[in-house]
């Protein structure tokens, strides 16, 4: 892992869990009642978009994107 991490809630740079998104693009299916996973997404069906990775922050439990966790570490470096 290239990158660092820093808290934006705690400001913690040591302990993290790294969550990988996995995308799973469902679809109701009115006879079953049930959501059915589609193969390929019809036109209408917008594709995930969000990141790849989210960040916990292992010290205060905060979940968010991982970018906000590189940027923060990154203006942590700006300013020292
Ligand atoms: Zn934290």
């Amino acid at each position: 892992m290239h990158h660092t991490y820093m808290c934006p809630s705690c400001r913690a740079k040591t302990r993290f869990n790294v969550i990988d998104q996995v995308v799973t693009s469902v679809m109701w299916n009115n006879d079953d009642g049930v959501y059915e996973e589609v193969e390929r997404q019809e036109p209408f069906h917008l594709t995930y978009q969000g990141p790849d990775k989210r960040v916990q922050c292992g010290s205060c439990g905060l979940v968010e994107d991982e970018l906000r966790f590189i940027k923060m570490a990154e203006n942590a470096n700006n300013q020292a």
